[in-house]
């Protein structure tokens, strides 16, 4: 949103970066059943609103799960507490076009030509596929780095400067230079890595603001880490034709252990637990907000793939009251096992 607005020469003001302070205002003010994803979302719409924006975008959606009702629960949450806001509910096209145009004629306003409109979203998506590959970029390698902190100093500079673009060929450049800088730091002569993989619903899997940054956490104790959870994966799924060559590979996977749509990222998260265990990888890690339901039917399919392909899975739900201490002593306590088990194979393998 950051490059899409501006480029259609709209203002953008994005809600400052999720706090303790942003969870307690989701928490006050959403029931109390609620999923933490919508408390967290709740908290950065008032956050954008008490710096000035006048128009919030919400995605939709239908159920199993209690998703589709998220942003209707928002909006008269937000009306209620006497906001003038403009409120826009983005349905997936897959429930009906006319909606869908509708809701995208309001949130691009009527400042925009085709030409102008195409410009704006190819840039945004590829800023997006550019961010995704950074993040991938940086789990490949932080495991190995002499000194990880410096990897985080360039990745903070290339989303600076990326926030500045205004043609693809500008960001074609940043990538080449990102990933040259990356490819030139320092690495400690370390044999085959631990490998884990990460798997859960979609906010917390992706947001490390809300997950402590699991990925960094991971890498800093030398762990290689695969994230199969992503955000323009989950654009694509929004749109009918368009499910990413992953998510079709997952749902396969998935089905002889769960038929049916369960909601959310449920069939993902079995699919691509199989998918790691087939790859070789030492340890799944799932994660999900605290009640979420398609998460509770994932898990307990999952601790029944686990045991058939012999993988350890760290199941980690998070929520308003999780706390950062206790989640790492639980990552710690897992990567033991996988090292425990990684050096028992390593030993098995040196007999033959
Ligand atoms: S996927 Fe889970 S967390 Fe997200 S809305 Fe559905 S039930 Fe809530």
């Amino acid at each position: 949103m950051e490059v899409l607005y501006p480029a259609l020469g709209i203002e953008v003001i994005p809600p400052p970066p999720i706090t303790k302070k942003t969870i307690e205002i989701g928490v006050k003010l959403a029931p109390q059943n609620a999923c933490f994803p919508m408390k967290v979302t709740l908290g950065n719409f008032i956050e954008g609103i008490e710096r000035g924006a006048d128009t919030i975008f919400m995605a939709g959606g239908v159920g199993p799960c209690r998703f589709g009702y998220y942003g209707q629960i928002q909006r008269i949450i937000i009306e209620d507490l006497g906001y003038d806001v403009n409120f826009v509910l983005i349905d997936s096209p897959r429930y009906g076009w006319k909606n869908f145009f509708s809701s995208l004629k309001t949130m691009i306003g009527g400042k925009w030509s085709v030409s102008r409109l195409h410009h704006a979203v190819r840039l945004a998506w590829n800023v997006l596929r550019y961010v995704e590959d950074l993040e991938k970029t940086s789990r490949q390698v932080r495991w190995k780095l002499k000194n990880p902190s410096q990897l985080d100093i360039l990745i903070e500079k290339s989303l600076k400067e990326v926030k500045k673009i205004k043609s693809i060929a500008q960001l074609e450049e940043i990538r080449r230079n990102t990933l040259q800088e990356i490819s030139q730091l320092s690495t400690v002569g370390r044999k085959e890595p631990i490998k884990v993989g990460i798997v859960g619903e979609v906010y917390i899997a992706q947001e490390f603001r809300v997950n402590f940054n699991i990925e960094k956490l991971l890498g800093n104790m030398g762990i290689f880490v695969d994230n199969s959870v992503s955000t323009a994966e989950y654009i694509l799924n929004f749109f009918p034709f368009t499910r990413s060559r992953e998510k079709e590979e997952a749902w396969k996977l998935a089905k002889p252990y769960l038929k049916r749509f369960v909601g959310g990222e449920g069939i993902d998260t079995v699919g691509s637990t199989i998918r790691y265990a087939k790859q070789g990888f030492d340890g799944v890690i799932h994660l999900y907000p605290f009640t979420c339901m398609p998460e509770a039917v994932a898990k307990s399919v999952v601790a029944g793939v686990g045991r058939e392909y012999h993988i350890p899975i760290l199941h980690l739900a998070i929520d308003e009251h999780a706390g950062e201490a206790g989640m790492i002593t639980r990552v710690e306590a897992f990567v033991d096992v996988l090292e425990m088990r990684h050096q028992q194979d390593v030993r098995e393998a040196s007999r033959f």
